[in-house]
């Protein structure tokens, strides 16, 4: 007998929470998770040609240490922007997407690219000020490597390369639930994805 197919699409700009909210959800449900971000990350910071680093790309790629830097993050926002290293990860995704069971996958083009038939789509945002606290906080704050305008501007830089690149630019989907954490605790953010993901079930199971 197949299992249930289900897909939890959760898009949003860096540092929104949508890691957080993607593990909880997947937790919560049984159902696996597939971080996006990372597989670009893993791409920027291979070096060489992107595409054929995207080409190639293993698992032991992904296990590097180096990959939540903000250095990997802006190296991935850059190859992201190259058509043919998004083409090369598509079908991985794809089939991660509607594997049995269920999955949750975040990125930046999960609900309007990669899923678009998913049963949930989530926009998971918070004003860039607050997003780059957030991952100021995580670098050690004041202890930390970065002043607060630094990380504040990388955060914007990385949001406009990513809303404004020709191929598959951030954005909602149509038909997504947008979350904007800016106010929410941890678990207010999590209880809303938890919600939508309980409704899509229950419609999906009446029919
Ligand atoms: O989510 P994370 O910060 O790990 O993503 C790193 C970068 O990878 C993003 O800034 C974006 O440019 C790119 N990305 C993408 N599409 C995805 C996931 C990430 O373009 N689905």
């Amino acid at each position: 007998m197949s299992e249930v197919v289900f897909t939890v699409a959760i898009d949003g700009p860096a540092a929104a929470g949508k890691g957080t909210i993607s593990r909880a959800v997947a937790e919560r449900f049984g159902f696996a998770h597939l971080d996006t971000g990372a597989l670009y990350r893993a791409v920027g910071v291979k070096g060489g040609d992107p595409i054929l680093a995207a080409q190639t790309l293993e698992a032991a790629d992904l296990q590097r240490g180096d990959l939540r830097s903000l250095e990997a993050g802006q190296a991935a926002s850059r190859v992201a922007a190259i058509p043919e290293v998004r083409a090369a990860l598509l079908e991985f995704q794809r089939r991660f997407a509607r594997r049995d069971g269920g999955a949750v996958l975040d990125g930046r083009d999960i609900g309007t690219v990669i899923c678009p038939a998913a049963e949930v789509k989530l926009y998971v945002t918070a004003s860039a000020g607050i997003r780059a606290r957030r991952r100021w906080l995580e670098l050690g704050g004041e202890a930390g490597p970065k002043p607060f305008e630094a990380v504040l501007a990388e955060v914007v830089e990385r949001d406009e390369r990513d809303m404004n690149r020709a191929d598959a630019p951030l954005k909602p989907a149509e038909d997504a639930l947008i979350i904007d954490t800016s106010d929410l605790s941890i678990e207010e953010a999590v209880a809303a994805a938890v919600a939508a993901v309980i409704a899509a079930r229950a419609a999906s199971q009446g029919e």
